[in-house]
């Protein structure tokens, strides 16, 4: 807080609270039973909620008056700049707070007001139904209230969110359009290299586009072993890493067979996948040494052949020897065949 503002010597209707929280400091914590212990935090929790709501009522009303910046005799332009300022909040937290205090008690959601004032819902919580209703019709947002306070106070915050853009989309579908094209214009991939040479990356996907990213982070970025001590964050790092380079990897192998590689198989890049000469369950690299294209009736064929075993770079399968011994009729098959001895077979 701004040093001049000074929350030991407040004004007078707010000094009885001042004092209560003085004492709790006092409190010796260690000779409570555990259940008082943990019964403490729970209530404690609801009663910063109940105070969060008050501070909110607060707000607003000063808000309302214009009266921000009058605790030192000036006025602020704005209320949200004002917090930044003296309460030294963050851009994006001081606005979204003003926003949610003029819904809460100058617009359609005086019962989420009153549901956190009393504690039975969280800041959270009624900041998600600010922002889920804020693009709604007036009347929209009176009718799904008593519904939303329901689901808000048995989910928590982003299952709240779920809830509610849901309703969004029943019931003002031109609002969810319009939200959907204002969420395409914000999706971004910042990238860019540091003084140190690491690369920050940031970035903001449609949901769609988002679920694509997890689902296929996400088999990556497993724990490798029970000694696996990478941190949550630094598996996302690495799976990221090896996304991208597998990308490559698929880049470069579409480019060097340009097409499917057994003998006399002219069948284009869209018809084929990429063939583990050592199959993956067996240790095989995924990696371009250890790659071919094979269009899908020829991939199918080198499975057979194997047995869904071992393909050895030194060919047990009658088709894969077909395949390494016999010269491409395409440029890159020679080219193939020494990228590959090089890779160090065996
Ligand atoms: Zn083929």
């Amino acid at each position: 807080m701004d040093s001049n503002i000074d929350s030991n010597a407040p004004p007078g209707g707010l000094r009885p609270l001042a004092a209560a929280v003085d004492a709790l400091a006092a409190q010796d914590l260690d000779g409570l039973p555990a259940p008082q212990a943990a019964q403490r935090v729970l209530v404690l929790r609801a009663l910063l909620e109940r105070l969060e709501g008050q501070w909110l009522r607060e707000l607003a009303a000063v808000d309302a008056r214009g009266a921000a910046g009058a605790e030192d005799g000036t006025r602020a332009d704005c209320t949200a700049g004002w917090l930044r300022r003296r309460a030294r909040l963050g851009a994006t937290d001081a606005h979204q707070r003003v926003r949610v205090a003029r819904a809460l008690h100058r617009g359609q959601l005086a019962g989420t007001a009153q549901a956190l004032a009393a504690g039975e819902i969280s800041w959270t919580h009624a900041a998600v139904l600010a922002r889920g209703t804020q693009d709604l019709p007036g009347q929209s947002t009176a009718q799904a209230e008593p519904v939303l306070l329901e689901a808000a106070r048995r989910l928590d915050p982003p299952r709240l969110r779920r809830v509610v853009a849901h309703l969004g989309e029943v019931a003002d579908p031109e609002a969810a359009e319009v939200r959907a094209c204002r969420q395409h214009d914000q999706r971004g991939l910042w990238v860019s290299a540091t003084m140190a040479g690491m690369v920050a990356v940031d970035g903001l996907l449609e949901a769609e586009a988002g679920e694509t990213l997890l689902a296929a982070l996400e088999p990556l970025a497993r724990p490798g072993a029970a000694d696996d001590q990478r941190s949550g964050s630094q598996r996302r790092a690495d799976a990221l890493t090896e996304l991208a380079r597998r990308a490559l990897e698929s880049g470069r192998l579409a480019v060097r067979d340009g097409g499917c590689v057994f003998p006399g198989c002219d069948r284009p890049l869209a018809w084929c996948d990429a063939h583990h000469l050592r199959h993956w369950l067996h240790g095989g690299p995924t990696d371009l040494a250890n790659l071919v294209l094979l269009c899908r009736a020829h991939h199918r064929a080198g499975t057979r052949a194997a047995g869904g075993s071992t393909v050895t770079p030194t060919g047990t399968s009658p088709s894969h020897r077909h395949i390494e011994d016999s010269p491409s009729r395409r440029d890159g098959g020679s080219r193939l065949s020494d990228s590959r001895s090089s890779a160090g077979r065996g």
